[in-house]
Formats: C-alpha cells, sequence, structure tokens
C-alpha cells in the first residue's frame, strides 16, 4: 500500500534508531493493517538495540503495543474493521503440537517466524527502496501502522485505554503470567521478584492479586525498589548487600515459596536460585545474552527438591489471558497503569531509550495521534 508508516529502525548496534517513512505492504491472507495507538518501550528492545539480542536487520522494532485495525487481509474471519487489539509479542499458529496442547508460549512456527524477523505466514511487509526491513517479534509497534498476522493479535473491550491496553501485550502477560501461570503462585505463598523493571513490578502486582502472604523485591537500584514498595513489595531487598540472602531467609523463615527473575544476569538468577526454600520454585523470565551459562548446584536442586522452570510470554494462553488481565485492571485488582512513568512522542524515542538503559523510567509509553 501507499500510506505512510516510520517505524524507527536501525542498521547496526549501538546506534540510535532511525524515524524512517517506509512503505507498506497490503496485508496478506490472515493479516490486517492496524493503526497503532499506543506502544510501550521494554528492556527486550533495548537488548535489541544494544546487541545483547542479535536480531537481523534492519528491523522495525517495539513489540509491547496497542492499536485499532483498519483494513483486513483476505481470509481474516474473527477480526474486523474499528477492532481495539493488544499484540502479543509471539503469534500463536494453533495448530502446533504446543499450542494444540494449551502451550502457545513455546509456539514453534511462532518462534520460528520471531527469529526469521517475519510475520507468522513468512512474509515481510516492511519496505522501501526495493529493500524489505524486517519485523520485531510479529508486532514493529513503534509505527504509525504496522501490518500483522491475526495469530498476533487478541481483541479486546473498547473501553480500555491504549496506553494501559498496550502494557498487556508484554511486561503486564510476562510478569503477572510468570507468576500466576508458571509459578502456579497460590494464596499464602511468599513470592520474591529479582529485577524490578516493567515486569518485575508486574510480577509484584501479581503476587498482590492472587493474595502472597509475603511480597519482596530485589534489585540494586533504589529507585526500582521504592517503586516497588509503592506497588505493595512487603519488603525490599538491596541484592548487591553482602547478607542479603541471610535476610530473606530469615524474614521468610528459610526461604521464598516462590522466587521470579528478570534481571537477565546470571548471577541474579543464582541469587534467585538460592532464596528459594527447600522444595520450593524459581522461575526466570529475563533474556541473557545467548551466550550466557549458569552454573548451580545440582544437589541442591535435587536434594531439596527444588524446582527451576523458564517462562516466556508468562506461560499465557493470551487469548484466555489477555482479557482476564485486563479485567483484573478494570476490577482494581491489578492497577498496572502505576507502571507508566513517561509518555513519549515517537520522536522522543531514543531519550527513551537512553533513561530505561539509566534506569530511571519503569514503563514509558509512545502515544500516536
Ligand atoms: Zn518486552
Ligand atoms: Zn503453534
Amino acid at each position: 500500500m501507499s500510506s505512510v508508516s516510520v517505524p524507527p529502525t536501525f542498521t547496526q548496534p549501538f546506534k540510535p534508531l532511525t524515524i524512517e517513512e517506509v512503505e507498506l505492504d497490503e496485508p496478506g491472507k490472515e493479516e490486517v493493517l492496524v493503526k497503532i495507538k499506543a506502544a510501550g518501550l521494554c528492556h527486550s528492545d533495548l537488548s535489541v538495540i544494544d546487541g545483547n539480542r542479535p536480531r537481523p536487520l534492519p528491523m522495525a522494532l517495539g513489540h509491547e503495543a496497542a492499536g485499532e485495525i483498519v483494513q483486513v487481509g483476505p481470509d481474516v474471519k474473527d477480526f474486523a474493521v474499528g477492532d481495539h487489539v493488544v499484540f502479543a509479542f509471539l503469534p500463536s499458529c494453533g495448530h502446533c503440537i504446543y499450542c494444540q496442547t494449551g502451550r502457545p508460549a513455546i509456539c514453534a512456527p511462532g518462534a520460528k517466524a520471531n527469529n526469521d524477523g517475519t510475520l507468522l505466514g513468512g512474509g515481510r511487509r516492511i519496505h522501501k527502496n526495493g529493500e524489505y526491513y524486517y519485523h520485531h517479534l510479529g508486532v514493529s509497534g513503534f509505527s504509525d501502522y504496522a501490518v500483522a498476522s491475526v495469530y498476533s493479535l487478541v481483541k479486546i473491550d473498547k473501553d480500555y485505554p491504549f496506553e494501559i491496553a498496550a502494557l498487556f501485550g508484554c511486561a503486564v502477560m510476562t510478569g503477572v503470567g510468570a507468576v500466576v501461570n508458571t509459578a502456579n503462585t497460590k494464596a499464602g505463598d511468599s513470592v520474591l521478584v529479582v529485577g524490578l523493571g516493567g515486569v518485575g513490578l508486574s510480577a509484584i502486582l501479581g503476587a498482590k492479586a492472587v493474595g502472597a502472604s509475603k511480597i519482596i523485591g530485589a534489585d540494586i537500584s533504589k529507585y526500582k525498589r521504592e517503586s516497588a514498595a509503592a506497588f505493595g513489595a512487603h519488603e525490599t531487598i538491596d541484592s548487591s548487600a553482602s547478607d542479603s540472602l541471610e535476610t530473606i531467609q530469615t524474614m521468610t523463615n528459610g526461604g521464598v515459596d516462590i522466587s521470579v527473575e528478570f534481571a537477565g544476569a546470571m548471577p541474579a538468577l543464582d541469587y534467585a536460585f538460592n532464596a528459594t526454600k527447600r522444595g520450593g520454585t524459581t522461575v526466570t523470565g529475563a533474556l541473557p545474552h545467548p551466550d550466557a551459562r549458569l552454573s548451580l548446584n545440582p544437589l541442591t536442586l535435587v536434594g531439596q527438591e527444588k524446582t527451576l522452570k523458564g517462562c516466556y510470554l508468562g506461560s499465557c494462553v493470551p487469548m484466555r489471558d489477555i482479557p482476564a488481565f485486563l479485567n483484573l485492571y478494570k476490577t482494581d485488582r491489578l492497577p498496572v497503569d502505576k507502571l507508566i512513568s513517561h509518555r513519549l512522542k515517537l520522536e522522543d524515542i531514543n531519550e527513551g531509550f537512553e533513561r530505561l538503559a539509566s534506569g530511571d523510567a519503569i514503563r514509558q509509553v509512545i502515544l500516536f495521534d
């Protein structure tokens, strides 16, 4: 199509994003054109920018967004022009063994498309002067418009503000999902959250929503620890303090039932594992560098019957969980509006990522006209 989009792209790591005017193809089979209304800045975008998460380039970034459908392609059945949608950052095909057994968070064709930088159907729809650009996780939400697979979208009620809805596509889905789905946290459990960015603070809210008895937030940043306290953490811990593990063990009588880690550094995961009590569960939902390796004491894993679980997409079924979590927000049990620390225009995006890198922001949301 000839309409204009301006996805920021970059051509090599450690360079600021550029805002470019590009062409979008018409939506293909089972694809739609979405007018993006709001998009959040996530640490996973930063990991692409700084080269920690290698991706094919040039790529139109952004993977946490909400908007309105303005055009539908062939064979689109469950979506119509005017629908409000949240993007899930992993498409779920609905047909693979993982989707068929209720685990779309590990959809194999979805993961392949994301790794290839394409939409689920294998195509790319963004181009300029004959060169095709890559899609970021099927979303590319830092754009006025995006062509997306319907399998990357969840339809939502129209009464949610877009800036709130966008958060459910990554931060809230991952953080709340890690606590609710992956860890299966029950009322009365003690929960430690290591790494208090937007996802970690969402996990704090999730732990509160399910009735955790003691919620502890750990981070090396004072600003983030103060944020965690404001989000409902009962205790906050400076994880760089030499006696902080002992402090957690003392305050929880031997360790937490559940620890969830979103820092992305191996010492942080080790810390979360060691703070978990005998028989407890450690969940990691961070995305460390692909070369990172974990060293842990397997005797502890066995002798103390601990469980260590990976968590992608909050182990969510987006079609089920995004509306359910949104309902928790609507009924004042998941006050995710607190996550928004800054509202930006697209042209301020590099400033926003610098702020995120420096740790002085929780969730920054770009608002589009
Ligand atoms: Zn994210
Ligand atoms: Zn699948």
